[in-house]
């Protein structure tokens, strides 16, 4: 579903070049649950936003379905953004002014989505155990609970293309376990899957296990 190509992403500081993707390449196919696992500065959320179609890539390709997501017309990679892709973000971006439960359906109503949102939230609610913070402001959450109403809300527009930023950062065990089940079901129901973390417990759920070290991605 998505090939990565030798991409690279290098950012400059003043005088200073910081290399922070390096030549990666990589797939994940439909089904598939691809953790890539590094530390702290090593280039997993560049090379996230890079596949979200968020940041273009100093060199290398970034195929959808065969298409480079980065000759398409602006226009083109808002649709892909918005339909193919569910993104969790390492900082959450929740909307403060918004109940948990509309932050969650942000994606169906920017997909266009005139029905019903209720059972679709609720549903995924209640797998991510959040389903009692849902008249709740994010303030009131906590970060855990945040953290799943991110991932609720990435989920809930039905988007092939998971890319999942940290998605255990502020979670205990528990809810680590809670995400990872999550995360597995998904991808058996036919999603692909990408998630950076640099979180050791995570190494272990998925269908492939890749490392990322100083912007080199290596078979771990
Ligand atoms: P990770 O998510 O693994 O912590 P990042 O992709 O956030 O890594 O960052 C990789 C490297 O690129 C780090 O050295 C970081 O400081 C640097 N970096 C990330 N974003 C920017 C930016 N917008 N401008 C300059 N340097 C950046
Ligand atoms: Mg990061």
């Amino acid at each position: 579903m998505i090939e990565v190509r030798e991409v690279s992403k290098t950012y400059r500081k003043g005088a200073q070049i910081i290399r922070a993707v390096d030549r990666v390449s990589c797939t994940v196919g439909q089904g598939e649950l691809v953790v890539v696992h590094g530390p702290s500065g090593s280039g997993k959320s560049t090379l996230l936003l890079m596949i979200g179609g968020m940041l273009p890539p100093d060199s290398g390709t970034i195929r959808y379905q065969s298409d480079d997501i980065y000759q398409w017309p602006p226009r083109r990679r808002n649709e892909y953004r918005k339909h193919t892709v569910g993104f969790v973000f390492q900082r959450f971006f929740l909307v403060p002014y918004l109940t948990v439960f509309d932050n969650i359906r942000i994606p169906l109503v920017l997909q266009g989505n005139r029905g019903n949102h209720r059972r679709a939230v609720e549903e995924l609610a209640e797998r991510l155990r959040i389903e009692h913070r849902l008249g709740h402001r994010p303030a009131e959450l906590s970060a855990g609970e945040q953290q799943r109403a991110a991932l609720a809300r990435a989920l809930v527009g039905g988007q092939r293309l998971i890319l999942a930023d940290e998605p255990t950062g502020n979670l205990d065990a528990e809810n680590v376990q809670t995400i990872a089940e999550c995360l597995r079901e998904e991808s058996r129901r036919g999603r692909a899957i990408l998630v950076v973390t640099h979180n050791k417990s995570l190494i272990g759920i998925g269908t492939k296990h890749l490392r990322l070290d100083n912007g080199r991605l290596v078979e771990a």
